[in-house]
């Protein structure tokens, strides 16, 4: 009975996620106006936004105009359903279980924005990271961390994580960028690690960097061949995305294959 709650709620907030993609990144209010179809203005009625059915019933068109749904909406939909979901499989129904929702709905509107704003070469040269999502889940890291375990400890421990979340990533790209003299990771991607260590504690970031390398090393060089273009301004910070997502499903799992493979055991 739970596991359906959570994956509806999911579901209709990742209704809302989708909002928050389309606009945030274009400094558009997120509360008004309602939304309309992109190809003929037509005002999408309520019951035109129910996620996914309405995407099926409407057979992926503007009931208006016909035009194409993007893909996009029912997808984003669907990853924040399982996302619940799985965070109530693993997580039972308690203050973690809180943490654990927005921490994965963070990163995943910040996945999702960091890779569409890639594709819309037309306004954006990279993927863009809207500061608003990782300063406020910074802030929010904090809280929820001493939501679940109050105490000092906590506090330092989420503190430390921001400090060397924003380090790890930041001072390679500042090297990188004083011998080459080219821009190498954007600050999105410096405050994305800050916001993960803000909810995780630094503990856990070399792996999830280690991780999203790997990921984006297997991506990357298919779709660099794939576009012929080597300087193809593939975002980071999904790939941390889904490495952080990997690791709060499969953590455990990867330390002892990690220990495991390294010192026999
Ligand atoms: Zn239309």
């Amino acid at each position: 009975m739970y596991s359906i709650i959570f994956f509806i709620l999911g579901l209709i907030f990742g209704s809302f996620m989708n909002v928050l993609i389309c606009r945030l990144p274009y400094g558009k209010s997120i509360v008004y106006p309602s939304s309309s179809c992109q190809t003929c203005g037509h005002k999408i009625r309520f019951y035109e936004n129910i996620p996914i059915l309405s995407y099926i019933f409407l057979k992926g068109r503007c009931s208006s105009c016909k035009t194409k749904i993007s893909i996009q909406y029912p997808f984003v939909e669907l990853a924040t359903g399982f996302a619940f979901l799985f965070a109530y499989k693993y997580f039972g129904v308690s203050v973690l279980t809180l943490k654990m929702i927005v921490f994965l709905y963070l990163l995943l509107v910040i996945a999702f924005t960091d890779f569409f704003t890639s594709l819309d070469s037309d306004n954006f040269e990279c993927g863009v990271i809207p500061v608003v999502l990782t300063r406020g889940g910074i802030v929010l890291g904090v809280i929820l961390s001493l939501m679940v375990a109050p105490g000092l400890k906590t506090f330092l421990d989420s503190l430390i994580g921001i400090l060397v979340g924003g380090l790890i990533i930041w001072l390679p790209g500042f090297i990188y960028q004083l011998i080459t003299k080219k821009e190498g990771m954007g600050f999105g991607d410096v405050e994305l690690l800050a916001m993960i260590g803000a909810f995780l504690g630094y503990k856990p970031l070399f792996l999830i960097l280690m991780l999203s390398s790997i990921f984006g090393t297997i991506i990357g060089i298919p779709v660099i061949l794939i576009k012929k273009d080597r300087n193809f301004p593939l975002p980071f910070g999904p790939f941390i995305s889904i490495a952080t997502i990997v690791y709060i499903f499969y953590g455990d799992f990867l330390v002892n294959l990690y220990l495991n493979t390294m010192f026999g055991g």
